[in-house]
């Protein structure tokens, strides 16, 4: 079972990369974020307590990321392969994730500057139903405030304005970037790929093959 870390800051590309990724490979997208949306919407205990900690861009706690990613993993659809959107954040969860087992691990680092993930932020859209990402300055939907995929209402994210950006930001620098440091001590120099991901989606694509292969 093949396992894709996907790193990078917020609006680096890693759910666009994941969603294509998951359509060629048919690895599983598991997005901790998305996760916690759904108890957010369901507004599940989990949700209640952790809705305003995520609308500020703050890191929920590890302990309820770590068991909602636990309980998603039994799910039998990731025996095949499975691709980690927003996870780990942090060190601890870094090393939680290494004691998780798995045949083969390719960690993919997108690597993009500040103003480019602000802009990319501020005009994304997304999929209320689906997830699916668009963007109003580089992925216009064909149908304004409609999904492509499903028809879906394109939403904004309720974190992603200025604020609550620069916040995610400055968390993503202070906890999520030694994440990236865990992986290279190690010792994952020949699984570890970073990529320029200020590159267009689809040549960033073809560099995240090239890791695959
Ligand atoms: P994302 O969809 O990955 O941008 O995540 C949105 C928000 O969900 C983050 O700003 C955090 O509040 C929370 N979140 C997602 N993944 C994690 C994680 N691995 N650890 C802690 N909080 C997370």
């Amino acid at each position: 079972m093949v396992r894709v870390i996907l790193l990078g800051a917020p609006g680096a590309g890693k759910g666009t990369q994941a969603d294509a990724i998951e359509d060629k490979y048919g690895y599983k997208q598991i997005s901790t974020g998305d996760l916690i949306r759904a108890e957010v919407s369901a507004k599940t205990e989990i949700g209640l307590k952790v809705k305003a900690i995520m609308e500020k861009g703050e890191l929920v706690s590890d302990d309820i990321v770590i068991e909602l990613l636990k309980n998603r993993l039994k799910q039998d659809d990731t025996v095949g392969g499975y691709i980690m959107d927003g996870f780990p954040r942090n060190r601890h969860q870094a090393e939680e994730l290494s004691r998780m087992e798995a045949d083969r691990e390719v960690v993919i680092y997108l690597e993009v500057n500040e103003d480019v993930v602000i802009q990319r932020l501020l005009s994304r859209l997304t999929c209320s139903v689906c997830g699916a990402i668009f963007n109003l300055l580089s992925d216009t939907p064909k149908q304004a405030g409609k999904c492509d995929e499903c028809g879906g209402t394109l939403i904004q994210r309720a974190d992603d304005n200025e604020e609550t950006i620069r916040n995610r930001i400055r968390v993503y620098k202070e906890q999520t970037q030694p994440v990236i440091d865990y992986y290279l001590e190690k010792g994952h120099e020949g699984s570890f790929h970073q990529i320029d991901a200020s590159k267009p989606v689809d040549v960033i694509f073809a560099e995240i093959e090239g890791a695959l292969r």
